[in-house]
């Protein structure tokens, strides 16, 4: 059984990203359901400093950078990595990449040096923007491997010359400075890589991801990938247009952020506000001084809205929608929500990095409706819902593994065949590691996880990773990660359940505390904020285990189900 869309397939263009998005440089550019660009509009407003970039200026900066990094000898197909939160700058590092054909690959701002120097590495990143305040994180980065090495002068600041930290002005180039601002319209013009017939396929984005298990993996998102899920999504959306403002906070290295964010609202003329991070104030406040109208969200986002004495109905009254996604909505918190701020509607989408990402979303209006479900499937998208261990389709109502295809879907991980063998399924479905229902109507609900990964906030924690560093901890013989929910937060946790060394018989009920607190400590001077064991360190006797030693992560997740229940 199939699910498709009842909304008909949109022109797909065969063309790259930039020209997609900048479709006055190109000849080649669809135009098919997408207003006519306007160039004067303001496309994003930096919502710290109110520094703001038309759309016009935005093309032209990243012409101009494309121009300066072909000068310092980049190439097309080479792949460059932005480290930083998201910034006006972020915005023309990512477009100036993409106009000269650099293969982009966005890293986590919060990365550690060896989480960060393993995306560096692996996605085979040779240059870097970053983040004046970030760069620390990346030299140390490069000191722990010999064998992988940037040179200094590909390695370039994302801020304006003036604000070059002094003990780096000489060290490194500010993105200001790679501007070739004197040329002229033509030679911005022939910098841009130009559209031969298949290029659509080549990789223009590398967001890493676990995918269904292991550390993380570059995901070759294609330019066709995402200007397909643009041409979708717009169909299904709220009818945005260019009288909408959007909140700007989910970072732009992720695939949620990246596509839904910072390039489709280019296609109908908003408005982006960009803001570093989630921070109440700054959120709060340009929220109502750029009357912003539409945001996307996480569930946290929600929670920390509706509990905030600092939020009175009137502060979000620009506000009409909001989408979350990343992460389960329940429907009690769109229900506390929507009745302390009547005028605001709560709709959900979902998706993955390996979709790019949105394969269900639903209108303002059918969200109220459908509270808690994830929507109907995209355009473009099919989907089939395949019994995990018969690999028979279910029948309606019945749970089954969410699958995937259609011209959104990755091309595979970079560089792994086996790990990209392991989540396609004959027939070219991608097995989303999702358990979803479908109901009579059409939408979807995502009901549980087969694969092992646990989101924090948004934010993937891979369970892989963090027990392969709980195993060098002296104390550690075995070890198994699941994520718990938090209803208060409205997110997993991670929890490690351990088996201490010696045994656990061997440890006075004051020591195994001991034990426990010390281990959590540990962990969080290793690995980024969204990783910490915050969902606690439990020690047990043993790790439940599959004959052949596979991590029984359900049996784990029923004792924790125990656990609470005691509690
Ligand atoms: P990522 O690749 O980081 O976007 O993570 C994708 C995963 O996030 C999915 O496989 C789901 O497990 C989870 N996810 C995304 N959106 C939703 C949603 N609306 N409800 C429940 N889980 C979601």
């Amino acid at each position: 059984q199939i699910y498709t869309s009842t909304i008909p397939s949109p022109p797909l263009p065969r063309t790259t990203v930039f020209n997609y998005l900048f479709p006055a440089s190109s000849a080649k550019a669809a135009t098919d359901n997408y207003p006519k660009p306007n160039l004067n509009k303001v496309s994003y407003i930096d919502g710290i400093t109110g520094q703001t970039l038309t759309r016009e200026q935005t093309e032209t900066k990243a012409k101009q950078l494309a121009v300066g990094l072909k000068k310092r000898g980049v190439k097309t197909g080479e792949v460059g990595c932005i480290f930083g939160m998201n910034s006006l700058d972020w915005v023309v590092a990512c477009f100036g990449l993409q106009a000269l054909g650099v293969v982009v690959s966005p890293a986590n701002y919060a990365y550690t040096p060896s989480e960060l120097l393993h995306q560096l590495s692996d996605s085979t990143s040779s240059l870097a923007f970053v983040q004046p305040a970030l760069l620390p994180v990346l030299l140390e980065a490069l000191k722990l491997d010999k064998s992988y090495s940037i040179s200094p002068e590909r390695i370039f600041l994302l801020c304006p010359k003036g604000e070059k930290p002094k003990d780096l002005q000489n060290k490194f180039e500010s993105i200001e400075e790679l501007l070739e601002e004197s040329l002229s319209k033509d030679e911005l013009n022939n910098v841009v890589q130009k559209y031969t017939d298949g290029l659509e396929k080549d990789t223009a984005y590398l967001c890493y991801s676990s995918g269904t298990t292991g550390r993380g993996k570059g995901v070759e998102t294609s330019h066709h990938n995402v200007t397909s899920q643009i041409q979708a999504v717009n169909l299904v959306y709220e009818p945005q247009t260019g009288d909408d403002v959007i909140l700007g906070i989910l970072p732009f290295s992720h695939i949620y952020g990246l596509t839904v964010v910072l390039q489709q609202p280019l296609t109908y003329n908003g408005t982006i506000v960009v803001l570093p991070r989630f921070e109440e104030a700054p959120v709060l406040n340009a929220i109502q001084k750029y009357k912003i109208t539409w945001a996307l969200v996480v569930p946290p986002i929600l929670i920390a809205l509706l509990n905030s004495p600092n939020v009175k109905e009137t502060t979000l009254s620009s506000l009409r929608g909001l989408q979350s996604g990343a992460a389960p909505l329940s429907s009690d918190l769109i229900q506390a929500f929507e009745s302390r701020f009547p005028h605001i509607r709560i709709t959900q989408g979902y998706g993955l990095t390996e979709t790019t990402p949105v394969s269900h979303v639903m209108t303002l209006e059918e969200g109220q409706a459908h509270r808690g479900c994830i929507g109907r499937i995209a355009p473009t998208y099919q989907a089939r819902l395949v019994d995990y261990e018969s690999g028979k389709d279910c029948e309606k109502g019945e749970r089954g593994e969410l699958w995937l295809r259609g011209p959104s879907v990755m091309k595979g991980y970079w560089r792994n065949e086996e790990a990209t063998k392991g989540v396609f399924a004959p027939g070219g479905w991608f097995m989303t590691g999702d358990v979803a229902v479908i109901d009579d109507q059409g939408y979807f609900s995502i009901v549980d996880r087969v694969k092992e990964l646990v989101k924090y906030k948004g934010f993937q924690v891979p369970p892989a990773e963090l027990e392969a560093l709980l195993l060098t901890h002296p104390d550690v013989a075995d070890v198994g990660v699941i994520g718990i929910w938090s209803k208060e937060q409205a997110t997993e946790l991670p929890r490690a359940y351990i088996v201490p060394r010696g045994g656990l018989s061997s440890i006075s009920e004051k020591s195994k505390n001991e034990l426990s607190t010390k281990i959590q400590k540990w962990v969080e001077g290793k690995v980024s904020n969204h990783k910490r064991l915050r969902g606690g360190v439990i020690l047990i006797e043993a790790i439940p285990k599959s004959p052949s030693g596979k991590i029984l992560r359900k049996d784990l997740r029923v004792l924790a189900k125990k656990e609470e229940e005691q509690d």
